[in-house]
């Protein structure tokens, strides 16, 4: 095969400096990232098929009761594990289930019902700013509007992607660490920042996937697809898969499964990385 052409293509490679075979002494460019799906629309429909069949109901594991719940659950999730998130908020969310009753509860209280959970100081200062922006800005409502989310404290784009998803049924994407991890081990989605994953899996997962979409992708990542060692055995889609880290290409049996309890919960998160 013909070798590109050197720019200057009086002077034979041969007597090049060392360097580039271009002569010139620049750091060659890294190879730029992949940014497309490596995957056909057939191809992803039956990934989504798939794992549609796996878990015909797949339920967000953070407990709560109302959107404002479910807002402060995924506030509260940040570096912790939704079981321990869990057992700290049953009791809160009996004491105070809205912005009202958790200005009312106060930072102290609130603070010592999330004590098991890490940053715990600094997430009660904004269960409590968040609930007062609520009151004062949308009436004690949790908005449906990404950019109204993002304005309160704790929200980022993910959190507030969680909410949109789960309480109000909107096609969002929440790219958390298991998501970003399939989207580029995969090369479902490439991207080098989770927005990049989340605007390249917006753009493949066939519309009537999405409503689940986001939580098929975490379970699969932390159930199945883990961090140090994918699970490739137990993989329903490792036939389709092109990640070079598979360890097979014969996919497992396509079958429900069962929910963990919460005791299984915690020892397979504990488990999964
Ligand atoms: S085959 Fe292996 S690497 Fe591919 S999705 Fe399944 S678990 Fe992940």
């Amino acid at each position: 095969m013909a070798s590109p052409k050197s720019k200057d293509s009086s002077m034979p490679e041969q007597d090049l400096p060392a360097g580039r075979r271009d002569g010139s002494n620049a750091k060659p460019r890294p190879r730029p990232v992949r940014r497309t799906s490596r995957y056909s629309p057939a191809d992803v429909h039956e990934i989504f098929r798939r794992l549609s069949v796996q878990r015909p109901e797949p339920k967000g594991e953070l407990e709560h009761v109302n959107a404002f719940t479910l807002l402060v659950a995924v506030v509260l999730s940040a570096q912790a594990t939704d079981a321990g998130v869990n057992k700290a908020t049953r009791a809160l969310f009996k004491a105070a289930d809205t912005p009202q009753k958790m200005l009312a509860l106060g930072e102290a209280k609130v603070g010592a019902h999330i004590r098991t959970i890490g940053l715990w100081r600094n997430k009660a200062k904004n269960v409590i700013a968040l609930s007062e922006a609520l009151i004062r800005d949308h009436g004690g409502a949790v908005p449906e509007d990404r950019e109204e989310l993002v304005k309160l404290p704790g929200v980022g784009r993910k959190t507030a992607n969680v909410v949109l998803n789960m309480a109000f049924g909107q096609h969002t994407m929440a790219v958390d660490t298991h998501i970003f991890r399939i989207g580029n081990r995969l090369g479902l989605a490439p991207g080098k920042t989770p927005e990049q994953v989340e605007q390249g899996l917006l753009k493949i997962i066939p519309d009537e996937y999405m409503r689940h979409a986001h939580h098929w992708l975490i379970l699969h990542g932390r159930y199945v697809c883990k961090a140090r060692k994918p699970d490739c055995p137990a993989c329903v889609i490792a036939d389709i898969c092109k990640a070079e880290e598979k360890t097979t290409s014969i996919p497992a049996p396509l079958v429900p499964i069962v929910p963990l309890d919460p005791l299984d919960e915690v020892q397979a998160e504990t488990k999964a990385d």
